[in-house]
């Protein structure tokens, strides 16, 4: 008989399986008492938790230097339970969220949350005496984008946190556009970080997922009787708070996972979170290749005549500048905007001759697309908001992907020649921002 066939087989996967279970046995019933019962640890179905899941979800508070984090079907799904969980039992609930927000989130809250009767205010996010206005005894939460999408503006977050704390409200900020990689509002007052993981985090353009981190700074029982579905006993953690049950600073994280994904159901499957850590072990080379990429196109892009206006945090001046270099972010991200010359019927033109560049509403994809928000992705907002948002009907927004620059470079020259050419001795062809106007 040969040696090998009674021990176990040696090596050990260096990638996780794939746990494609979604519901997990129990040896005793005690076990699964307990368990069931959330006085032990583990899972029960795959609804509240999964091992796959559950590597993402560590995974993404590693690298936001958070408490934790809970896993959702979509980035959608990440600031609805964010927001639920923070305002949702609350009579007199009110947000004060920044006037360039992603278009789904400006839905969700003007129109599903609002029929919940949660009261919204718009603020500018570069203005934090907007933030101070706005503040009422109801409010509850603080909501902004790191970078704004997508016009890239960067928020006054340190100051804007300050005020919030000031008045009892918590922070959250969504940091889809910036990465963990190049920036961690944890680090300036965020108290909750959200995240598309469909985005830069998966990178490759395929699955929908999203992530709520807490990054530990909140805590209910400083102020329990502005936050009683937190402090208080409830039938649904066996008499205790869900600040007993889980800890002040992971109760926002237990109530959004046990009570608002297990009773709503937008959870992340096994085989979607494996997909989203694969990507995030790429996360660092495609942001800084993605940054510098947009860096130099938006700079190219910036002294050719079909364009009247660049918005990239590289490409900004004063305030905005001072904030990119000394506000704690390690680059400028991979999505900027441009504000066409030309008329409306011209910039459609451009958009329809762009061949490499595809018209598509995603961002961090590997692949450089193009958007027109008015039309695409912030088409519901109302004229006040529109116009609040800065965004007009001359404004394309690019994700940068990996491609060669010089043929991004050839196809935005190509389609914006519908508006106007550069001047004799551009150098087209050479990429990297070296496009100079002829003496
Ligand atoms: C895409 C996006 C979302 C929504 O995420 P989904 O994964 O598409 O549901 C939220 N915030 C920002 C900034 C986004 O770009």
């Amino acid at each position: 008989m040969s040696a090998t066939t009674a021990a176990p087989p040696l090596g050990t996967p260096i990638v996780q399986p794939i746990h494609h279970s979604a519901a997990y046995a129990f040896d005793t019933l005690a076990d699964a008492r307990a368990v069931f019962a959330q006085r032990a640890g583990g899972y029960t179905y795959a609804r509240t938790g999964n091992p796959n899941v559950a590597a993402l979800e560590a995974e993404i508070a590693r690298r936001e230097g958070g408490a934790g984090a809970v896993a959702a079907s979509s980035g959608q799904a990440a600031v609805a339970l964010a927001l639920l969980t923070l305002t949702g039992p609350a009579r007199d609930a009110h947000a004060v969220v920044s006037s360039r927000l992603y278009g789904g989130s400006v839905d969700l809250l003007t129109d599903t949350l609002a029929d919940t009767g949660l009261e919204v205010s718009f603020a500018d996010p570069r203005d934090p005496r907007e933030w101070e206005d706005a503040v009422r005894e109801g409010t509850r939460v603080f909501f902004l984008e790191s970078i704004a999408n997508p016009l890239t503006e960067l928020p006054e977050l340190e100051a804007i946190a300050q005020i919030a704390h000031r008045h009892g409200a918590a922070v959250v900020v969504d940091n889809t556009v910036a990465t963990p990689h190049l920036y961690t509002p944890g680090e300036h007052g965020a108290d909750f970080v959200v995240h598309s993981a469909t985005k830069y985090l998966a990178g490759h353009g395929g699955p929908l997922g999203g992530l709520l981190v807490a990054t530990g700074s909140f805590d209910p029982t400083n102020d329990p009787a502005r936050w009683p579905w937190l402090t208080e006993p409830r039938h649904r953690w066996g008499g205790r708070s869900a600040v007993e049950t889980y800890g002040a600073e992971r109760a926002v994280l237990g109530v959004a996972r046990c009570k608002y994904l297990n009773d709503l159901g937008p959870c992340l499957g096994a085989t979607i979170a494996h997909e989203i850590l694969q990507g995030m072990a790429t996360l660092g080379v495609r942001v800084e290749r993605q940054s510098a990429t947009a860096e130099s196109l938006a700079a190219t892009l910036a002294a050719h005549p079909a364009v009247e206006r660049v918005h990239h945090p590289a490409s900004a001046t004063g305030r905005q500048r001072e904030l990119l270099r000394h506000g704690g972010y390690r680059g400028a991200g991979g999505v900027f905007s441009v504000d066409l010359a030309g008329t409306p019927a011209q910039v459609e033109d451009v958009v329809d001759s762009l061949r490499l560049i595809r018209l598509a509403a995603n961002i961090g994809d590997v692949r450089t697309l193009v958007a027109h928000p008015a039309s695409m992705t912030h088409c519901r907002l109302t004229p006040e908001q529109f116009r609040a948002s800065g965004i007009t009907e001359r404004t394309l927004r690019f994700t940068v992907g990996l491609e060669d620059e010089a043929e991004l470079t050839a196809d935005l020259f190509r389609a914006l020649s519908v508006i106007a050419e550069p001047a004799p001795g551009w150098d087209t062809a050479a990429g990297r921002g070296t496009a100079v106007a002829a003496p």
